[in-house]
């Protein structure tokens, strides 16, 4: 049995109100499902883990809306978690919440299933950022929520929000950073809006409702939160993370690192044994899938709907463009050379000499990093890092 520690994702793909800005793979009219979900999940598990209790020290319920959840299913699918892994005592277990979705007798009750960790999705303060978004809390039950989660035991918790949003400025979004502040967060992940293909937003921009985002606004509303957090005692820790120092997310780190996890239910991902793969997106058919007999083995259910083995030039790929994200960690040279049986340099020659001379990535310490100009432009870095042979 391999002893490496695994990461469990969920996907609870169930939401009250489709936001406007939303891609992610969740549905409105299919909350009647989620009691055979939860069960389902649970299915899923026990397929791919065949029996064998892996060891598992992160686990992250995402959306979706995970807190649409009942406390009983909660309970359901965590007591599937420990009989199916060997789930680590002081295991990391973080749930995606909407702040309106979520009272004190709903965060007791949770708190009391495992979950130790929150997310909530703040996005912003201002009440016309928030429409537009078509998010349905206000600041006010923000605060609540926070409250209502401290009393409840849950005080390690993270803050979403989003820049870049049409209409937002410097002064408004510094408000949305400096407010959400005095909530005393643990972890911040502050995200850079992106107009998806098939959204209202997109419509709206297409046809002239919203005008299109500006890259060097949103590049200033950047480099602001990046100075007021750090003011405050905010390791920022990954190009849209900061923690306080000993608070960073487990989960996350997992994929930084590009380690190991298994994705469990409609649409999550996975990385686990030397595979990537996608589970079927629509719950309807995740269900009927799980009904199939016989499992592909691990780390695959018959709810796969793509899977390939990792490439060496994929894997090196990989290795460079998350473990690069990671600001002062970086990327370890020698344990890529010892995985790789190549150095960064051999297989990278003059595009890592161009990006070093650019001053995008600098060499210190045996590790490889960002610099602090080349976190404003990691997407153009990472396209050079990505191989398509080795
Ligand atoms: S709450 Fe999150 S997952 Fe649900 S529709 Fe809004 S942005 Fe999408």
């Amino acid at each position: 049995m391999s002893n490496i520690s695994l990461s469990l994702y969920l996907h609870i793909p169930f939401c009250k109100h489709r936001c406007a800005y939303c891609d992610f793979n969740t549905y409105t009219s299919l909350l009647d499902l989620r009691e055979t979900y939860a069960d389902a999940l649970v299915a899923e598990m026990a397929q791919v883990a065949g029996g064998v209790r892996r060891p598992v020290h992160t686990i992250f319920f995402g959306g979706g809306t995970p807190s649409l959840m009942s406390p009983a299913s909660m309970q359901r699918i965590l007591d599937g978690v420990r009989a199916n892994f060997d789930l680590a005592a002081d295991a990391e277990v973080t749930m995606e919440a909407n702040p309106g979705t979520v009272d004190l007798d709903y965060l007791t009750a949770v708190s009391q299933t495992g979950i130790n960790r929150l997310s909530f999705g703040v996005q912003s303060v201002i009440p016309s950022e928030l429409a537009l978004l078509e998010r349905t809390h206000d600041f006010g039950t923000v605060v609540e929520a926070v409250q209502m989660a401290r009393q409840a035991g849950l005080n390690n918790f993270n803050l979403d929000l989003i820049y870049g949003v049409p209409g937002q400025t410097l002064n408004s979004w510094e408000q949305s950073v400096r407010t959400v502040l005095d909530l005393d967060p643990t972890h911040l992940s502050l995200y850079c809006l992106t107009i998806e293909p098939g959204t209202p937003m997109q419509r709206w921009l297409l046809n002239g409702r919203i005008q299109p985002p500006d890259p060097d606004l949103a590049a200033d509303q950047y480099e602001l939160a990046c100075t007021i957090l750090v003011e405050h005692g905010y390791d920022h820790y990954e190009i849209s993370n900061w923690a306080k120092p000993g608070k960073e997310c487990e989960h996350n780190l997992t994929y930084w690192r590009n380690g190991d996890y298994l994705g469990l239910g409609a649409g999550a991902h996975g990385h686990a044994a030397g595979m990537r793969y996608q589970i079927v997106k629509q719950p309807r058919v995740y269900l009927r899938r799980l009904e199939e007999a016989a499992a592909p083995g691990y780390p695959l259910s018959t709810a796969v709907a793509a899977s390939h083995a990792v490439s060496r030039a994929e894997a090196i790929s990989d290795a460079m463009m998350t473990q690069l994200r990671l600001l002062n960690e970086g990327l370890d040279l020698a344990a890529f050379e010892a995985k790789f049986g190549q150095s960064v340099a051999e297989i990278y020659g003059s595009t890592l000499a161009q990006l070093v001379d650019w001053g995008l990535v600098a060499l210190a310490n045996g590790r490889l990093r960002l610099t602090q100009k080349g976190w404003f432009l990691s997407n153009q870095v990472f396209y050079r890092f990505m191989l398509d042979e080795v």
